[in-house]
């Protein structure tokens, strides 16, 4: 057996699904080695829940000697702020979590990976799907969205693309439901048009949505893997989708974890304030307390993770949850 089908082969064992794996294989033939990605977003300061997404990736590549790429998606500019980009270097760097690809530090993200380096190849795609018909132009408000004033008409309105103050929407046919297969779950259905109705593909801003970025980054940098919370199952099967009408050549291995929840239930979320870890480190936290918390997160009480080495140690995919465990610990002021 050559060393690419021998590592092919304990690839499949590891995750032990043996009915589910049609797809992978083809991926990981042609594939010479995992290569999966961070992608936070410098939109507010890391929680747990990102640290624990940044942790499975981490393992999941490091187990298989693959690769890792530091992704930053920057495209929101109302969100952008410097010290969240700073803090996306001092939590990884805090965690013990390394990265193979990508920038070294926020200076030489912003010089030479920033998403706005390449609208090109974003445009490109977008060029793609407007010359398919694919793309119509909605000038409804997120509030009109939202309330359910937009509607087919708007597509069959047939407004210019350049139509000032107009999103670009994809347009979708009735009822399509998009298989995605999942490292740890086996073969999942999103019914896209219920979940993500003619999703936005350029803002208002006339700058790319995240579904375009998002599949554009993925191509652009070789990614085979992808980690990313089970909220994102649309945005897989979104992505997938436009991977196809374009024609390109997108065959990637999911994992979609589940989320993090604080004790009311809430999911843990930048927007929403949850407790940062850089606050949470300001209130005292060493690098072991992370560490026990995200492994209290998992699920994981009986045993003693306190670094990324642990993690690593202790990981597999099959011991994730179905559901991660609330922090109650996590209210401010109450940590220690
Ligand atoms: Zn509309």
């Amino acid at each position: 057996m050559c060393k690419a089908c021998k590592s092919l082969f304990q690839f499949l064992n590891w995750f032990s699904a043996p009915n589910s794996y049609i797809l992978q294989t083809k991926v990981y033939h042609t594939a010479k080695r995992l290569k999966t990605r961070f992608a936070p977003t410098p939109s507010g300061y890391l929680h747990l829940g990102n640290a624990l997404s940044f942790a499975i990736t981490w393992a999941l590549a490091r187990q298989q000697n693959g690769l890792i790429l530091l992704r930053i998606d920057d495209l929101d500019t109302d969100r952008f702020r410097t010290e969240y980009l700073q803090d996306i270097f001092d939590t990884l760097h805090f965690l013990g979590l390394d990265w193979d690809e990508g920038p070294v530090d926020g200076d030489d993200y912003t010089r030479n990976y920033t998403q706005h380096t390449r609208l090109k190849t974003y445009q490109a795609l977008l060029d793609v799907l407007v010359s398919k018909g694919l793309a119509y132009a909605c000038t409804c408000s997120r509030k009109e969205f939202a309330d359910g004033l937009h509607s087919k008409e708007c597509s069959e309105k047939k407004l210019p693309l350049t139509t000032p103050e107009a999103a670009w929407r994809i347009r979708l046919p009735e009822s399509l439901i998009i298989n995605v297969h999942d490292l740890r779950w086996g073969a999942c259905k999103v019914h896209l048009t219920d979940t993500m109705p003619d999703f936005v593909l350029r803002g208002k801003n006339e700058l790319p949505a995240y579904q375009v970025a998002s599949l554009c980054d993925d191509i652009y940098y070789g990614i085979n893997t992808i980690v990313r919370g089970q909220d994102l199952l649309p945005s897989t099967a979104a992505q997938t989708f436009l991977a196809t009408q374009a024609g390109l050549h997108y065959q990637v291995a999911f994992l979609h974890h589940p989320l993090a929840y604080e004790a009311a239930g809430t999911k843990l979320s930048k927007s929403h304030g949850s407790l940062s870890i850089c606050e949470m480190r300001k209130a005292g936290a060493t690098t072991k307390d992370i560490w026990n918390m995200i492994a209290r997160l998992a699920g994981w009480h009986h045993v003693d993770i306190t670094c990324a080495k642990d993690f690593l140690h202790y990981f597999r995919v099959d011991l994730l949850p179905g559901q991660l465990s609330s922090v109650p610990q996590l209210s401010r002021g109450t940590i220690y």
